[in-house]
């Protein structure tokens, strides 16, 4: 057995039970083995077998009281995976599948991502197996600073600075930050994500579905091309789906599907500016389901989940780019192999891990325009990373200044992605590029740092 495969074995007896997080860990190691050939310095100094081990894993009960008076229990989690080249950052993910594997394959994602963004940042992440679903406003507020009355010690503007992910939107972050803000006697920049009014950076709502937009646009203009009149299909409806609905119209391109956890609709006319803003409006305020869409919008078909199917009826429509934008593992092997067959040949990732690695290999070999989550989705940590910034200088800056720099990152993020993959012989491989770019950065800055 070579060195990463005896890593690989390691890590997951280490860590039994653990499915998203050995994933995570194979996936890169796996990538990492020509600079780990290249570069003994790495294994010298154990920095494959540092990186695998978070810094931090911060675990803790929460406890509060529903509108009917019982007690809940939850569990909240911070992981502070690495804080080799800044103060640890991610964000936090309420949702009932929380468990510890899944927090630590976003963290440990996490670290290459910020890493690409060429901002400062270490890698972290949090949440908690609460589900905000049907909870009322109330609800949200007194489980939020109960979260926060036990997270506070563990965060601040120079060690760790959450921000959203799934279900902590907003709303979330504001009651976080209040509790945060009333427990410490502080207004700092401990989180990003925060509302314009107090602290917040515009763009930053729309940074993740902007970014990957920028980046499958980046990718199709390797093969001289532009996102101009090309079909889309767009799973989950939440914030990052919204937003790369509105960069895909911008930019020329249409939308024909959208999703959340009960199933999708499909709109062959394509999700304009007025259907968008009806979207918004239904998952951002009303807080109710897509399939509204199917009944509010002719000629939209709704199709619920089937848990038994072996694969998703979503992926199986014709068009030339997808972007899944809702959760680890949406796309399997037959699902990829589906969205090859109908002509997608530009796969961007707004969610994180959202393919398996079945799915991933079949585009590989197909040698589509594939860019993995920590590429494809930088944009919105590479945005909280200028709210962090905008902070420290007591400013804010214009929506088009924003949006600038974001375009400039994710241009930059493709460019990293291309230049490891060409230097260590994987040319056109955007998963090998964005590990071993991600990688090098953080490995030099732990090996400056000595054994810590
Ligand atoms: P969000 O606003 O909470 O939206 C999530 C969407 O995905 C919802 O439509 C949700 O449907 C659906 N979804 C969630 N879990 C699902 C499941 N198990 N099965 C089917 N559908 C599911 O979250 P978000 O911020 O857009 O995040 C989406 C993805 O992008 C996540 O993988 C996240 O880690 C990644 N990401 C987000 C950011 C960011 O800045 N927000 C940055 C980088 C990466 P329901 O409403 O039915 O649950």
């Amino acid at each position: 057995m070579g060195y990463v495969d005896e890593l690989i074995a390691h890590v997951k007896g280490r860590n039994p039970g653990e499915s998203e997080f050995h994933q995570a860990v194979e996936e890169v190691l796996e990538s990492l083995e020509p600079v780990l050939e290249k570069q003994p310095e790495y294994r010298r100094a154990r920095i494959p077998e540092r990186i695998v081990e978070p810094e931090r894993v911060v675990m803790f009960r929460v406890t509060w009281t529903d509108d009917q008076g019982e007690v809940q229990v939850n569990r909240g989690y911070r992981i502070q995976m690495s804080s080799a080249i800044g103060p640890y950052k991610g964000g936090l993910r309420f949702h009932p599948s929380v468990n510890l594997s899944i927090l630590k394959f976003l963290a440990f994602e996490q670290v290459f991502k910020n890493s690409l963004t060429t901002l400062p940042m270490g890698g972290g992440k949090g949440g908690s197996d609460f589900d905000p679903k049907g909870k009322s406003d109330a609800e949200v507020m007194r489980f939020c600073q109960a979260f926060m009355n036990e997270l506070y010690r563990h965060i601040g503007a120079d060690t760790d600075v959450p921000a959203g992910d799934i279900g902590v939107g907003g709303r979330e972050i504001g009651f976080l930050f209040g509790q945060y803000k009333k427990l410490t006697n502080a207004f700092t920049g401990v989180f990003t994500g925060k509302g314009i009014n107090w602290g917040g950076s515009l763009i930053r709502p729309e940074a993740t579905g902007y970014g990957a937009t920028y980046f499958a646009a980046e990718m199709l203009g390797t093969r001289g091309e532009t996102m101009k009149g090309k079909t889309c299909l767009v799973s989950g409806s939440g914030n990052v789906a919204q937003y790369t609905v509105e960069k895909v119209n911008q930019l020329g391109g249409k939308c024909v599907t959208l999703s959340d956890s009960d199933g999708h609709v499909y709109d062959p006319e394509g999700v304009n500016a007025e259907k968008l803003a009806f979207v918004m409006d239904l998952k951002n305020v009303r807080r109710g389901r897509i399939k509204e869409y199917a009944d509010k919008y002719r000629g939209v078909t709704w199709t619920p989940i089937d848990a038994r199917a072996k694969s998703n009826p979503l992926w199986d429509h014709k068009a030339e780019c997808a972007f899944p934008s809702a959760t680890q593992n949406e796309i399997n092997e037959l699902d990829a192999k589906n969205l090859v067959k109908n002509g997608v040949y530009v796969v961007s990732e707004g969610a994180n891990m959202p393919t398996t690695p079945e799915g991933v290999q079949v585009f590989l070999e197909r040698r589509i325009l594939f860019g993995p989550g920590k590429a494809a989705n930088a944009g919105g940590v590479a945005t909280s990373g200028l709210e962090m910034s905008q902070n420290s200088m007591r400013t804010s800056w214009a929506r088009e200044e924003v949006d600038a720099r974001l375009k400039d990152i994710m241009k930059k993020v493709h460019a990293q992605c291309v230049a490891a993959s060409e230097r260590f012989g994987t040319r056109g491989n955007y998963v090998s590029g964005a590990n071993i770019g991600g990688f090098l950065k953080v490995a030099d800055a732990m090996l400056d740092q000595g054994i810590v």
